[in-house]
């Protein structure tokens, strides 16, 4: 039998899902030279590039030029890309393990956190990743509505989402207007009557999990002063001793932006962001709707392994409100025929192979990438050192004989079933045109981008710009 990546038997490799862990997959894979390996990447939007198209915040563009290097993986001649494919509902997990030696998920985290508190689904309390979803053009979520008549927000959660979140709502109309937020969202938005945001955090000043350039922008905001009371600002001694023996600088920059903060008078502006830490919401109350969010004061604590986490105390307050984001982490979704963990939501792993957790098993030929291996943390350059661990744990298996058994790994298998079962699926080709469509759309009322937002509009304007040489025409 042939060797697996050769010219004759090249290591075909199937990712599912087009995020940055999925590009830094597709990435690492490509660049062997000893090897020959072709990399196909599917996605269930028509559209590339997940949480950065999907997350990243609108005024964050230069985060989002990181694109332009998915632009240079993508242009590889052994690399596709297959959107508009989903697993479960155009190609199963059995189709995954026919046509590849190897298969990458790499699929996120798209789901939210639950608090577990009373009122949590009440009206008007909204996961954070929900509207960011809304705000990013987001298929799923652009038909959401969020009531921005209410002048009194609460945004729970310390992280750098809520940190997003906070910032859109505070941002003036001609802030958000130079961005690509979508064209319904910005409509919205400025006609919001919110005022006062209430951020809270669960922990102190010094765990805050946001980081030193999301802190600074909202004092940058042209509509919006930055309220921390000193007490708010202050460091209790386990922190302080927390962030000395640990050098955390990110802590101490936080720390040190909220006293600048504090220190600061309000200027007056139309909107307030309140910092509140050492709170842990027990309740939203309301009757049709948010009313109220319920608060409880905490201390903080030291663990075993020396971290520091929030005790309630007896101390109580209610914070009037009229709607809530939940901004307390993303969670992953189980993929058909892949083994998962419910409780920390990504597949069961190690170092990136995939491993039944019932049996403790491995799955030959099957690896996860980004979130949905390691849990919704870091930044996006956090999943380029990870899919490099998941494809040399991969290529490792392959010089061991350990991959898949396709029974047809040839290079025209995958789109002849695609296009058996009626799959009009999406090139990179389509994908660029379509962004071009849409920074053109953008040039027109002098915004960088006018995102589509619906998946039936998008698949309008790709077949539309189709040459006749495009292989999904074919
Ligand atoms: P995150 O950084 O993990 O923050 C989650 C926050 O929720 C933490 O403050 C956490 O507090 C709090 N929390 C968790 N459970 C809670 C509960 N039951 N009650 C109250 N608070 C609770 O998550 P994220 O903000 O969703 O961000 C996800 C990742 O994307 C992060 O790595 C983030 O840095 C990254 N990101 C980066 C950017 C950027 O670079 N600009 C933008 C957006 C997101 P504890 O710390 O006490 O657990």
């Amino acid at each position: 039998m042939t060797l697996t990546g050769t010219t004759a038997n090249p290591l075909r490799v199937a990712i599912i899902g087009s995020g940055p862990s999925g590009f830094y997959a597709a990435d690492a894979y490509l660049k062997q030279t000893d090897l020959t390996v072709y990399v196909d990447m599917f996605e269930r939007l028509p559209t590339p590039h997940g949480l950065v198209r999907g997350g990243v915040a609108p005024d964050h563009a230069k985060i989002k030029t990181v694109t332009k290097q998915y632009d240079k993986i993508a242009a590889h001649p052994h690399f596709r890309f297959f959107g508009s494919v989903e697993l479960g509902r155009d190609i199963t997990h059995d189709d995954l393990t026919a046509h590849y030696h190897q298969v990458v998920y790499a699929t996120g985290a798209q789901t939210d956190r639950q608090l577990g508190i009373p009122g949590e689904t009440l009206p008007n309390s909204h996961p954070a990743t929900a509207f960011v979803g809304w705000y990013n053009a987001h298929p799923d979520y652009r038909d959401l509505s969020f009531d921005l008549s209410q002048e009194r927000v609460a945004v729970i959660g310390n992280g750098n989402v809520a940190m997003d979140v906070v910032r859109i709502l505070a941002s003036s109309y001609e802030e958000l207007a130079r961005t690509d937020i979508a064209d319904y969202a910005l409509e919205a938005l400025k006609h919001s009557r919110v005022r006062e945001i209430y951020i809270l955090g669960r922990r102190g000043p010094g765990q805050a999990a946001f980081t030193n350039p999301e802190i600074k922008e909202l004092g940058a905001l042209t509509d919006a002063d930055v309220i921390v009371p000193p007490e708010e600002a202050a460091l209790d001694e386990l922190s302080r001793a927390w962030i000395a023996v640990n050098n955390d600088k990110v802590a101490r920059g936080n720390v040190e932006m909220l006293q600048k903060y504090s220190a600061q008078p309000p200027a007056g502006r139309p909107k307030r962001i309140h910092f509140r830490f050492l709170v842990s919401p027990t309740a939203l109350v309301g009757d049709e709707r948010v009313e109220a969010i319920q608060l409880v004061k905490n201390v903080l604590v030291k663990k075993d392994d020396g971290s520091l986490s929030p005790r309630a105390t007896d101390q109580a307050e209610t914070i009037p409100v009229g709607l809530v984001f939940r901004s307390i982490g993303y969670k992953g979704v189980p993929l058909p025929g892949v083994p998962f963990d419910a409780k920390s939501g990504v597949i069961p792993n190690q170092q990136g192979r995939v491993f039944d957790p019932a049996t403790g098993a491995p799955r030959p030929g099957e690896y996860a990438a980004g979130w949905i291996k390691r849990g919704p943390s870091g930044i996006i350059g956090t999943n380029r050192p990870d899919s490099v661990e998941t494809v040399d744990s991969a290529l490792a298996d392959m010089r061991d004989g350990r991959t898949l058994q396709p029974a047809n790994a040839a290079a025209d298998a995958m789109p002849d079933l695609l296009r058996a079962r009626g799959v009009d699926y999406v090139t990179y080709q389509d994908w660029l045109n379509l962004d071009a469509a849409e920074q053109e759309r953008g040039r027109e009322i002098n915004r960088p981008r006018l995102k589509f937002s619906r998946v039936d509009e998008m698949l309008d304007v790709v077949r539309a710009m189709r040459t006749v040489s495009d292989p999904a025409m074919d």
